[in-house]
């Protein structure tokens, strides 16, 4: 679904109509931040960042100690999207929180009758702010294609990755910076969009550790041809979010118009590895997220102009912190998985069908450091042999690493519980309290109108 220059000048004069009346009522509010950093955990629900504070406990002291997750907690949200199943999926809660409309769950940038919504990247790119999107996914997934795209369903890869050039605002596509995975969808026999990109004066990377020469904007950064290696797997650089959202907010600080900046930055494979009931993956995105939070937090306090938000687009995986009857949560066992199930499964799933106990344990070892016993060797051996050798061997193994570390999941998709909201910065108090995911975008609209 390509939209004609025309529809969209049309739909953002609406918009730009409606928005005048609410920047009136904001008015008296003269302190507007000048920058904006909407940061996303795809799929962190409040398990998650809970976990994430037990995993990280100094066991030397008494207390727990608080993650900057505590530290700027100010409030949840709802999260049902508009098709009468309370549970979201990424692109209604998405477009919610780019638009402050509600959709259907698969919209992309549109509402329940699938016309285009307007995004707050896109008013932020019509206020003459410079534009950036940031995501550990391919950049084209659903929540930053929210941002940046208008489109009946997430999955026309193709289609919302041509809206990211063909889709302009005063002339300019509409992000400034884009870092992230999905060369597969930019890169592609019927059209090259990083050339395009490249021919109209964008630079181009292609490699994380190249992220430094970025030195000038506009830029785009596509580091996979999908999403980037999940964190527990990528022994390099596991905390790539962290290094993106670093390159970004200092060239974003340095190259941006005087109107400053609006950058959207997702967490988005919390939500994968989730979705898989993978917990030490889970706990190595929510490392990443939080110390690409951490950075954001000292740059807002150094830059005073800005406005720090994060929030979830939604839980996944109805995540349990203890689990089978048992009053307790094995952290030292969750430290002890170096691999996450994407990894570990098909290392079993290729082994001799007749493998040895011994091999069992010596392949289970190059993964995770705590011993199988004979018990659960025998299962994995009976996984080798069963028909349905893939399905049995995920269960297996699954239920070896939730068992052990007492960790409980309910569901391999999402959950309805509200998400907690983040902020710190210039007029962060304004998410104070329980709201809709909706509200937190008109918020954010508010406050890019009614800035000077
Ligand atoms: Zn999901």
């Amino acid at each position: 679904m390509l939209l004609k220059n025309h529809v969209f000048t049309t739909l953002f004069k609406i918009a730009a109509v409606s928005l005048t009346l609410t920047s009136c009522f904001a008015a008296a509010n003269v302190n507007q931040p000048k920058n904006i950093i909407f940061m996303i955990g795809d799929g962190m629900g409040v398990a998650h960042t809970t976990s994430y504070r037990y995993f990280s406990d100094n066991k030397s002291t008494k207390v727990v100690e608080r993650t900057v997750f505590d530290e700027l907690l100010v409030g949840t949200a709802a999260t049902y999207p508009d098709d009468n199943t309370y549970v979201t999926d990424s692109a209604a809660s998405a477009t919610a929180l780019s638009s402050g409309i509600k959709s259907y769950n698969g919209a992309i940038g549109v509402d329940v009758n699938k016309k285009p919504v307007l995004t707050l990247l896109e008013r932020a790119k019509q206020l003459g702010k410079t534009t950036a999107i940031v995501s550990s996914s391919q950049i084209n997934h659903a929540t930053p294609a929210s941002f940046m795209a208008h489109n009946e369903s997430r999955k026309n890869y193709n289609e919302i990755a041509n809206a990211y050039i063909d889709e302009k605002i005063n002339g300019k596509p509409k992000a400034d910076l884009m870092l992230g995975g999905g060369t597969s969808f930019f890169i592609r026999d019927d059209r090259n969009i990083v050339n395009e990109f490249k021919s109209i004066g964008y630079n181009y990377i292609d490699k994380l550790e190249d992220l430094s020469k970025l030195n000038s904007l506009p830029a785009l950064g596509l580091f996979a041809p999908v999403g980037l290696p999940f964190a527990i797997d990528n022994k390099e650089l596991p905390n790539r979010v962290t290094a993106m959202t670093k390159v970004a907010l200092e060239l974003l600080a340095t190259n941006s118009s005087e109107k400053g900046f609006f950058a959207m930055i997702e967490g988005s494979q919390i939500d994968w590895c989730a979705h898989a009931n993978d917990i030490s993956c889970a706990i190595g995105e929510l490392h990443d997220f939080s110390e690409a939070i951490k950075y954001a937090k000292a740059f807002t306090e150094k830059h005073g102009d800005t406005l720090l938000i994060i929030t979830a687009d939604h839980s996944t995986g109805g995540l349990s912190i203890g689990a089978n009857g048992t009053y307790d949560w094995k952290t030292d066992k969750v430290r002890q998985i170096k691999s996450s199930l994407a990894v570990i499964i098909p290392t079993f799933l290729g082994l001799d069908k007749d493998a040895s106990a011994s091999e069992v344990q010596s392949t289970w070892a190059k993964h995770v450091d705590f011993e199988l016993s004979d018990a659960q060797v025998s299962k994995i051996q009976a996984a080798l042999h069963s028909k349905l050798k893939k399905e049995k061997m995920t269960r297996e193994i699954k239920a070896i690493i939730n068992d052990t570390t007492l960790t409980g999941w309910t569901t391999g998709g999402h959950s309805a519980g509200d998400v907690q909201v983040f902020a710190t910065g210039v007029n962060s108090q304004i998410f104070a309290g329980q709201q809709d995911n909706t509200d937190i975008a008109k918020k954010l609209f508010i406050q890019l109108n009614s800035a000077k």
